[in-house]
């Protein structure tokens, strides 16, 4: 194992414009520090990378001396903790050029959603960002991205035209449909296992504004609610996004008054087309249930972080997700029994149901890694990790909701949102048998020395499953 004191030729690393941190350093501790506060990242050398050259020249050290590398833009994703190796710091890479013309995007690797959605928004665009604009476009499209508005056009990948990445050997290569198509296929729902993303292009849409917000109901509403919007996902149209789920917010001063310490029964929601038909496809949820905060109006697209109220700051937190093909009501009874109001002491932030279908069940125009488009709904969970609750009793919610659930499963997981990554196994239910070996040979092509080792990787192809086509069985 790779330790401080045996880093080899830091001196090659003189050659970086921007900050190189080794522990103790001024700063080392912040530039470390992800959004999710759950892993503390204990890097040997940390590369504030201020463009391409930057993330070159410590790829190339980091190949030449065999030193284990991970690449952080916002630390949305920091589920898991950074020991030893290299750390390659985004954050400043934060430049995002519009093209109107063409209606697209060119994002830098360290760029966040709300660079891009402010960037493309005086145009009249929008990118497909998820849930918070918080998160980091690379790290979030490379995991596939499952946007707020899925269901109307499809995953976030599904839009990305090129990738401009550094493979761990160093080689800058551009990716495209017609180009690098391995690299390509890989970069869109593989995560980060193949190199590092410096920028990206990607289309935007024509869109300003949009009906969304959320009916809030006080949680002993819960159970006519959830199996209300449940029964109307059946029928609602691709432009109608959704999620349903049980809040027991924090009493903090970042949520709006009503809210605030209130434990919620929520439809968030998401709709695009004639607002008027919008507000008329809500009323069988509007009558379900009493509602007593109903923060659903057409908002501009810039304004799009309201409708989920995900956190602004950073949190320790434990997030987990499975795939579903199905909600009957046997299954919200299941959801209810481990998160409705009958349970008073569970220890989940959120727990969700997400609308999947629609576009996202349809393959992109060019092939890619994402194996998610056989789900029907998405179950997630997130859980403050500060005492109390324990991580115990976290980590027991969390096993116990997604258990009764499984009955409803695909089986796998979306890796963007599968949380704190396991052993092998786990980590491979982000992907069907097939994605997931011709992944491990992409690896084994373009990191053949497993530099790429942190997070939510696939382990290398052995020489017999190189020699064999993706998905045949020994
Ligand atoms: C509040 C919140 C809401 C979210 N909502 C959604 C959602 O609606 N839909 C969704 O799909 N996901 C969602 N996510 C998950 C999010 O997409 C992932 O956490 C994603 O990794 C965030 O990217 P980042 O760059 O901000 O994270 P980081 O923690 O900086 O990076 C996480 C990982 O992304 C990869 N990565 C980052 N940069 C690069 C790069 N330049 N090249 C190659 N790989 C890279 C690496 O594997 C890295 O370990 C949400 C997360 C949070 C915390």
């Amino acid at each position: 194992m790779t330790t401080t004191e045996h880093l080899p030729d830091l001196f090659a690393l003189s050659e970086i414009r921007g900050p190189v941190l080794r522990p103790g350093d001024d700063g080392y501790a912040e530039e470390a520090a992800g959004f999710n506060l759950a892993a503390l990242h204990t890097p040997d050398v940390i590369v504030g990378a201020t463009g391409v050259d930057d993330v070159v020249t410590a790829l190339r050290w980091a190949s030449a001396t065999g030193t284990p590398v991970a690449v952080q833009a916002t630390g949305h994703g920091a589920n898991f903790p950074i020991e030893h190796g290299l750390l390659i710091s985004t954050a400043r890479m934060t430049d995002v050029a519009v093209d109107p013309r063409r209606r697209t995007a060119t994002i830098a690797a360290g760029a966040k959603w709300r660079h891009v959605v402010d960037a493309a928004a005086p145009h009249g665009l929008a990118p497909l960002t998820g849930t918070s604009t918080d998160a980091g476009a690379v790290g979030y499209v490379v995991g596939g991205g499952l946007p707020l508005l899925g269901r109307t056009y499809g995953y976030a990948a599904d839009l990305v035209r090129s990738f401009q990445v550094v493979t761990p050997d160093g080689t800058l290569h551009e990716a495209d449909a017609e180009h690098e198509t391995e690299l390509f296929w890989a970069l869109r729902g593989g995560k980060g296992n193949v190199g590092v993303v410096t920028s990206l292009v990607t289309e935007l849409i024509p869109l300003r504004a949009l009906l969304g917000g959320g009916l809030y109901c006080h949680a002993e509403h819960a159970e006519p609610l959830l199996s209300a919007w449940a029964a109307w996902t059946l029928s609602v149209p691709e432009e109608m996004c959704s999620a349903c789920g049980m809040l027991r917010l924090p009493p903090i001063p970042q949520l709006p008054e009503p809210l605030r310490g209130g434990f919620w029964a929520r439809v968030a929601l998401a709709w695009t087309g004639d607002p008027a038909e919008g507000e008329r496809l809500l009323e069988p949820l509007r009558a379900a249930a009493p509602v007593a905060v109903d923060l659903v109006e057409v908002m501009p697209y810039t304004d799009v972080d309201r409708i989920s109220m995900e956190p602004q700051d950073p949190l320790p937190a434990r997030e987990s997700c499975s795939l579903l093909r199905a909600l009957p009501p046997e299954a919200m009874r299941a959801f209810l029994g481990q998160v409705g109001p009958g349970v008073r002491d569970c220890p989940l932030l959120a727990a969700q149901l997400r609308h999947m279908g629609g576009a996202l069940s349809r393959p992109a125009a060019t092939e890619d890694a994402i194996c998610a488009r056989d789900a029907e709904y998405l179950l997630e969970a997130v859980a403050v990790l500060a005492a109390p609750p324990d991580a115990e009793s976290v980590e027991r919610a969390t096993t116990a909701l997604h258990t009764a659930m499984s009955p409803y499963g695909t089986g796998r997981t979306m890796v963007n949102i599968h949380g704190t990554p396991g052993d092998a196994s786990d980590r491979a239910r982000a992907w069907t048998p097939e994605t997931y070996t011709r992944l491990r040979q992409a690896k084994s092509h373009y990191d053949p020395t497993n530099l790429l080792r942190f997070g939510h990787t696939v382990p290398l192809a052995s020489t017999e499953e190189m020699t064999r086509p993706a998905g045949a069985q020994s």
